[in-house]
């Protein structure tokens, strides 16, 4: 116990927790930004965007982080929809072509077959079928997210619209059972909502950022640089820079399997271990392993996500576990999307320490262990359940005063 501390007037304490409160305020706030604009553009896919930015000026989202985000996703649905309407009119063999980004389309006859789907504003999603297609797209996972670039001479039969550009693209491999599709397509889901937190945030100020924003091309130029003349002591901000930008696709991975998955200790651990799971960012840049550059870059990167596993895994974890535990799937949504407005390498900071979700778990376990033991008992499934309610209908806000009344009403049956 820190006597200084204790001696301390509990004013500074106070103060501590006020910013906590707004803190998370905020971060939920952008969260729901994204995870309802999303939803509206599900439900009303034809929305025009002056109507929509009408319907939000109503609203109270109006900070300069919410209307980055919405003007983001405005952006990319008109994208996803040009792309949608002019793909569909196209037979599935030219479909094919168009993907494949070959010259050489004679080998690449259609074997099986391809759907799309039109129901996800933030990426056209495109199923195969059969493998064979769907190697000669993509390689090495059973489904992938990437803004892909798609050169096509011919327009669309509708006029104008040419298929030419950067288009956000969900490519899925054949998969047997729904429910493995399910997962991963809300893995891949989860990937389009960060490239849109991501760019959302590169137009703000710095309060909130991905981290390691950095363009991939000039990624790439440092990391020629540092190839070029690396002996661990000069270009120390473009060695740093790289690091970043490692620690920033894992961040991506992560929030994506939180999404599909609501756990992350496996791939945590996992990749702590030195196991990359096919996610082996340093190889994919070009570096050598073996190389000085490599060795490391290598030992650095598996350092800090050592150090990240065992600072915040277990209270990810815990949130995730409390919240599934009383059904709160769409706070856990939310929490996903204010856990990507941090940058990786400070989440146990601003997790622990500046926001109230880890108090909130705390707090939503303790009545689990109190129902757990008391399980026959009708009364105190109703207080829960009147406790979950008020949670659900209120995800995007602070639940506290829900689960402190339900604690206190526990205490008064026991
Ligand atoms: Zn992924």
């Amino acid at each position: 116990m820190n006597m200084k501390r204790e001696s301390a007037p509990g004013a500074e304490q106070a103060e501590k927790k006020n910013k906590s409160i707004a803190y998370t305020k905020e971060l939920l706030s952008n969260a729901s930004a994204i995870r309802y604009t999303t939803e509206f553009l599900e439900d009303n896919p034809d929305i025009n965007p002056d109507e929509l930015n009408g319907l939000l000026l109503d609203s109270d989202c109006d900070s300069d982080m919410t209307k980055s985000i919405v003007s983001e996703l405005i952006e990319t649905q008109k994208k996803v929809n040009q792309l949608t309407s002019s793909l569909d009119e196209k037979d599935k063999q030219s479909l094919l072509n168009l993907l494949v980004d070959s010259e050489d389309n004679i080998k690449n006859v259609l074997i099986g077959n391809i759907e799309i789907f039109k129901d996800f504003p933030l990426a056209t999603v495109i199923l195969f079928d059969n493998n064979i297609d769907y190697e000669r797209v993509r390689k090495g996972s059973q489904g992938s997210f990437a803004s892909v670039t798609i050169q096509s001479a011919e327009n669309g039969n509708s006029g104008a619209e040419l298929t030419s550009g950067k288009f956000p693209l969900i490519l899925i491999g054949p998969i047997n059972s729904e429910e493995d599709l399910r997962a991963l397509l809300d893995h891949e889901k989860g990937h389009a909502k960060n490239k849109i937190v991501k760019n959302a945030l590169k137009e703000v100020d710095k309060k909130f950022s991905w981290g390691g924003d950095y363009h991939f091309g000039d990624i790439l130029k440092y990391v020629e640089k540092l190839e070029q003349d690396f002996d661990g002591t000069n270009l120390k901000e473009e060695y740093e820079k790289v690091l970043k930008y490692l620690l920033s696709k894992t961040k991506d991975e992560i929030l994506a399997k939180l999404d599909s998955d609501g756990g992350v200790s496996d791939y945590m651990n996992g990749i702590a271990k030195g196991k990359l799971l096919g996610y082996d960012y340093i190889n994919k840049l070009g570096i050598d392993k073996s190389s000085p550059l490599g060795r490391e870059l290598n030992t650095d990167y598996l350092n800090q996500i050592q150090s990240i596993n065992e600072n915040i895994t277990n209270d990810i974890n815990k949130i995730a576990e409390a919240y599934m535990t009383f059904n709160l799937k769409r706070r856990f949504e939310l929490f996903v999307l204010c856990l990507a407005q941090i940058p990786i390498d400070d989440w146990r900071e601003k997790i622990v320490n500046e926001t109230e979700f880890l108090e909130e778990a705390n707090d939503l376990l303790e009545i689990k262990k109190i129902i757990t033991k008391n399980i026959s008992e009708d009364h105190y499934s109703d207080t829960v359940q009147v406790m979950v309610n008020k949670c659900q209908n209120n995800s995007s806000g602070l639940l506290n005063e829900y689960i402190n009344d339900a604690k206190a009403d526990l205490a008064n049956i026991s």
